[in-house]
């Protein structure tokens, strides 16, 4: 197949291309590099099979392929807070524009959403049928309603349109290709270790995240793409359930680092949800799919990127 992959410079999209690649289709990456960087995909340009395209998904674009895998948006909260009229637009205009490609040529689309739509969840594991607690005017809001259209877009061509359509709630998902800056928790806290600095924790550091490594990621969102399963159009959270309180992570990330560390608290940002776990009961019973790579396995792949590739 020919398949488009929005965003594929970016961190869990260079993984995808590399993926799809493996399985002998022809991929085009698009990205506007904001968040992304060519040296993700590098390895990938002498491969015939491959084709990048520097472009802005919130602007037309004609091509034709079978599927598109629409990943284009900051995820960071400090990149997609940076100009969060651009992230609005992104989610927004971006999934119109690919939706609209998938219309014309008869694509299959799959949508990166995230667990943002869930807000500060009121319901603990969550489902897909929680509607979630969103505040609608927060610093936050630029990415979590942002998303929230593109889901509501991808439910109204699919009964509006009949195009073939796929929302993932992606839940936390970590691994090699983090940028060093990149503002998430399991990056800020590899590159302080690495480098002797003080763990920055947000809060009392008793929130809870659940973490799912990159490779795992990628099997759900390949899966969920080609799935004939039935309903396959409502939204499917993919995420690691295991749960893990931010000084805990910061705990497991100085032992894999094998670093003495030191922890310094910072403001907690507005509107940072408290606890967040995926239930993945639809994913398994639809897709088969469930994670394969603990925290701690994960981490240490990680921090042997970084270690790499960060100077300390
Ligand atoms: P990332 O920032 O590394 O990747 C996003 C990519 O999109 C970057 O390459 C960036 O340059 C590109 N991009 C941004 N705006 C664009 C635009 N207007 N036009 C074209 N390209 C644009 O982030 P990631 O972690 O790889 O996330 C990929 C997708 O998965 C995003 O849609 C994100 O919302 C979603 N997601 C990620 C996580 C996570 O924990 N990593 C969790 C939930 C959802
Ligand atoms: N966090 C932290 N220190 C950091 C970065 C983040 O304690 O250096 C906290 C943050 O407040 C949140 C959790 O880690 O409670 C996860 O943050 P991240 O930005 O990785 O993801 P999100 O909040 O989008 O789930």
């Amino acid at each position: 197949m020919r398949i488009l992959v929005t965003g594929g410079a970016g961190f869990i999209g260079s993984h995808l291309c590399e993926r799809l690649l493996a399985e002998g289709h022809e991929v085009i990456c698009l990205d506007n590099y904001f968040t992304g960087r060519k040296v993700n995909i590098a390895h990938l340009l002498d491969n015939y099979r491959f084709e990048l395209i520097r472009h802005d998904v919130t602007l037309p674009i004609f091509l034709e392929v079978d599927q598109i895998y629409n990943l284009a948006c900051p995820a960071s909260p400090i990149h997609y807070q940076y100009n969060p009229v651009k992230t609005v637009k992104t989610s927004v205009m971006g999934a119109i524009n690919m939706l609209g490609m998938a219309k014309r040529v008869g694509a299959r689309i799959l949508q990166a959403s995230t667990s943002e739509v869930y807000g500060d969840p009121q319901v603990h594991p969550q489902p897909e049928e929680y509607f979630g607690n969103v505040n609608c005017i927060g610093p936050r809001s630029c990415y979590d309603e942002g998303k929230r259209v593109a889901e509501t877009l991808f439910m109204d061509y699919h009964r509006q349109n009949g195009v073939d359509t796929r929302i993932v709630r992606i839940f936390n998902t970590y691994g090699p290709r983090m940028l060093e800056n990149d503002g998430r928790v399991v990056s800020n806290f590899i590159v302080q270790a690495l480098r002797g600095e003080e763990l920055t924790v947000y809060g009392d550091g008793e929130q809870t995240r659940s973490f799912c490594y990159v490779d795992d990621l990628v099997e759900g969102l390949v899966r969920l793409m080609n799935t004939e399963a039935e309903d396959i159009q409502w939204p499917v959270n993919i995420g690691n359930p295991g749960e893990f309180t931010m000084n805990e992570l910061a705990d497991l990330v100085a032992s894999t680092a094998g670093k003495e560390v030191s922890i310094k608290h910072l403001a907690l940002p507005q509107d940072d949800p408290k606890q967040r776990k995926p239930d993945i009961t639809r994913a398994k019973e639809l897709l088969g799919w469930s994670p394969t790579i603990g925290l701690e396995e994960g981490l240490a792949k990680t921090v042997a990127y970084f270690a790499e590739t960060i100077e300390t």
